[in-house]
């Protein structure tokens, strides 16, 4: 086993005018008299095939520019673009079906979008053959005589037509003006107008500015303008941020619905219910973020999630995860018999001008305890959450937190800091960044070495949340607020977030209350569940704290999905409706599991 050696490097850090040409000072085969690093025309080239893998280069570069790896998997031939000499390098690339829903799940910055961006038109693959001009022409001669080689002839004849909604909805009202009805209106190629407003419950929203939406609007908006065009392809990256559990539902529902003999969709999407639900087949994607990405045959979509979260892809016998995302068939109740209350809070009333009322049963949140507040968008869930952490004052009732530190991560993620992760992290939590627990728990999880370096108005959507998470984590404090940590995160990184904030729970004191919508974290994460009910922006309901399985069981009758086990993961599946088990989940009044 073990392929072709790979020198990655990345150029934002890699600076030859800066240093003293460390990588090739040190370079052993250099000292030999070969050109195994060199620079040209500014730019530091390793020549792979006479680099001897001896990573000196790796280790002396000041800026940690420099990654060297050995390919897992004997992939080599089966480059299918490279971003220049000694960039990153994408294998393989899903094959789409007609007729048929493909689900594309790994990791982030191991070439997802890369891929999207290939198979859309958008970007001419080179092959990995970084020094030649590569025609389209040549790229279908690749693929000749097969699925791949047969869409590329296809996609550079333009017979085929693609559109894609867009991952980063936030900056849909920066490029596009107007309202949503006008929006819509416009997309509308296949008159299906009044189905999606009704599918995705936007005749609210209809009249409102692009401007003026939440992001979960905007998601909806973008997914509905993708649905509504007459195309052969449909791409969706990550439909499901900022969306709550129905509206996910409604999303994939709408998008199952595209599916036609004639159309090919493909979908990227980090919530493992969502793509277990909305996909035929799923190729998962591996590798070494910003070195590396293969992607794997397809397999049914059961079989892919599992090999994702195995982290061991049997076709090409590689293991690229050390350990498997488990479900380890969870203490359903996990809360100790006795703990004491951390937070208390009697019945609480929270009305805004007469517009909107929110109502809370009594509650507390025990020592060492993780609750998890779930429902719709809309419902009441921040409003409660600021009543926690003394930010609203209710109506009536009363929060009893006299004398807790609350430390506080908010929903949305701001970018408005001039600085690296280092200076940001060293302001904020200058204790915990000594902290041996702290580095092993919450920093080494969460892969924060990574990104110190970076300026923080640089990080990606993903990254930002990483370090938002361990700010918030990282405070002194014995009342943790975290509103959405897994958005944006990849699957990983979500299982990553629900052991840091587990662990630093187990500390001395201390209670966490999470506001999550991606059903697999909630359960990695929750003890107990506080539920929300009701009218999404006239009335809310949140029910007592309920154990895990009662709370799950009620969550999903809202939603009106049903649960089952996986045998080999135990993971949770969403029965497809009209199913046998669906069917007797329902009859049994066991929506979950
Ligand atoms: P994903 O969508 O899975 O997060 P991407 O396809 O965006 O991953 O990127 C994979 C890697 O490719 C990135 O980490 C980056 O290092 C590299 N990359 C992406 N775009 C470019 C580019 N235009 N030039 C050079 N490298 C790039
Ligand atoms: Fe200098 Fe590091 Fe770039 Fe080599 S890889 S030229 S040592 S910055």
């Amino acid at each position: 086993m073990g392929g072709r050696r790979l020198a990655v490097i990345d150029r934002n850090r890699c600076n030859p005018k800066k240093c003293g040409l460390e990588c090739m000072k040190y370079c052993p085969m250099v000292r030999m008299g070969k050109d195994a690093v060199k620079v040209e025309d500014g730019e530091l080239i390793v020549d792979e095939e006479l680099c001897s893998g001896c990573g000196m280069c790796v280790r002396k570069c000041p800026f940690k520019a420099i990654s060297v790896v050995n390919l897992p998997a004997p992939v080599e031939g089966e480059e299918i673009h490279r971003y220049g000499p000694n960039g990153f390098t994408l294998y393989r690339i899903p094959i789409l079906r007609f007729g048929n829903v493909v689900g594309l799940v790994g990791q982030n910055g191991v070439g997802k979008s890369t891929a999207l961006k290939i198979l859309s038109g958008e970007l001419k693959p080179n092959l990995g053959r970084v020094y030649d001009e590569i025609s389209w022409d040549e790229v279908v001669d690749r693929f000749r005589g097969s699925a791949l080689g047969e869409y590329f002839k296809r996609l550079v004849g333009k017979e085929v037509r693609v559109i894609r909604k867009p991952e980063r909805i936030d900056l849909l009202p920066k490029v596009i003006k107007g309202n949503v009805r006008d929006l819509l209106k416009h997309a509308d190629e296949r008159e299906v107008f009044d189905e999606v407003v009704e599918s995705l419950k936007l005749e609210k929203i209809l009249s409102r500015d692009l401007s003026q939406l939440s992001g979960g609007e905007l998601q909806l908006v973008a997914v509905a303008a993708a649905y509504e065009r007459d195309r052969d392809v449909y791409i969706f990256d990550e439909p499901s941020n900022y969306l709550d559990v129905c509206q996910r539902m409604r999303v994939s529902k709408l998008i199952r619905r595209l599916s036609r003999a004639e159309r090919a969709i493909l979908v990227v999407e980090h919530d493992l219910a969502v793509m277990d639900y909305i996909s035929d087949y799923v190729h998962v994607i591996y590798g070494i973020p910003a070195v590396y990405g293969v992607v794997s045959l397809p397999h049914s979509s059961r079989e892919g999630i599992n090999i994702l979260l195995e982290g061991y892809l049997p076709d090409d016998n590689v293991r690229f995860r050390e350990e498997p995302l488990l479900f380890s068939g969870r203490t359903i109740q996990r809360r100790k018999k006795e703990v004491s209350k951390l937070v208390y809070y009697t019945k609480l009333i929270k009305s805004f001008e007469g517009s909107f009322i929110l109502t809370v049963e009594e509650g507390d949140v025990g020592e060492g305890e993780v609750v998890v507040a779930a429902g719709p968008n809309g419902i009441g869930k921040t409003t409660l959450v600021k009543m926690l952490t003394g930010e609203l004052v209710p109506d009536e009732g009363d929060v009893f937190t006299a004398g807790l530190r609350i430390s506080y991560k908010k929903q949305e993620l701001r970018r408005d800091y001039e600085g690296s992760v280092r200076m940001f992290l060293r302001e904020k939590i200058p204790k915990a960044l000594k902290s041996e627990y702290f580095n092993t728990e919450v920093m080494r999880r969460l892969r924060i070495d990574s990104l110190m370096d970076k300026e923080l108005k640089s990080l990606s959507s993903g990254e930002l949340q990483r370090v938002m998470i361990t700010a918030c984590l990282g405070k002194e404090a014995d009342f943790y607020v975290l509103d959405e940590p897994s958005a944006f995160l990849d699957v990983e990184m979500r299982m990553a977030a629900a052991k840091a904030i587990r662990r630093i729970m187990e500390g001395e004191k201390k209670a966490a209350f999470v506001v999550e919508h991606d059903l697999i974290m909630i359960e990695w994460l929750a003890d107990r569940i506080v539920l929300f009910r009701g009218s999404p922006g006239v009335e809310g309901h949140a029910f007592r704290p309920m154990n895990i399985r009662d709370g799950m069981n009620e969550f999903l009758k809202e939603v009106d999905i049903t649960f089952r086990r996986d045998p080999e993961t135990g993971r949770p599946r969403v029965n497809k409706p009209g199913s046998k088990l669906d069917e007797l989940a329902r009859k049994t009044g066991r929506y979950y599991m």
